[in-house]
């Protein structure tokens, strides 16, 4: 269940799948409209490479739509529980929706990355060698 949840942290903030350590996106501001979608080649950390391959992220955008209807029908159901209208129901989602599809861009990128790629523990190495001194041989 840790693992889950340390899953799931890392996911909300973009982190690599594998190492859960460097970000997914090059720039902080999501908001950025041409710099929203950078994403470096390979994580620093793990060597993760964050396009497997060309055209990997169309399917995002399966991930992109559920993301929006967990948005929405939530919503939805809250706006009939509470009696109110549907035009304020209709405006208010479409605010709240505009104001987080930077975010809900990128993270349907992290959740199809996530399908595909496991967690592992990353672990330093270090590699002794016995050299000779000056002078040994
Ligand atoms: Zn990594």
């Amino acid at each position: 269940m840790n693992a889950m949840i340390q899953r799931l942290w890392a996911l909300v903030r973009l982190r690599c799948p594998k190492c859960y350590q460097e970000k997914m996106f090059t720039y902080n501001n999501m908001y950025s409209w041409r710099k929203s979608d950078v994403m470096p080649v390979t994580c620093k950390c793990c060597g993760q490479p964050f396009t497997p391959e060309p055209g990997f992220y169309y399917g995002a955008m399966y991930m992109s739509y559920a993301l929006y209807a967990a948005l929405f029908i939530p919503a939805f159901i809250a706006t009939i529980l509470m009696d109110l209208s549907y035009e304020v129901f209709y405006i208010s989602f479409v605010c709240i929706a505009l104001l987080v599809s930077p975010y809900i861009f990128r993270l349907s990128r992290a959740v199809y990355l996530y399908f595909f790629v496991d967690h592992e523990e990353i672990h330093t190495k270090i590699v002794l060698t016995k050299q000779p001194f000056a002078g040994q041989k």
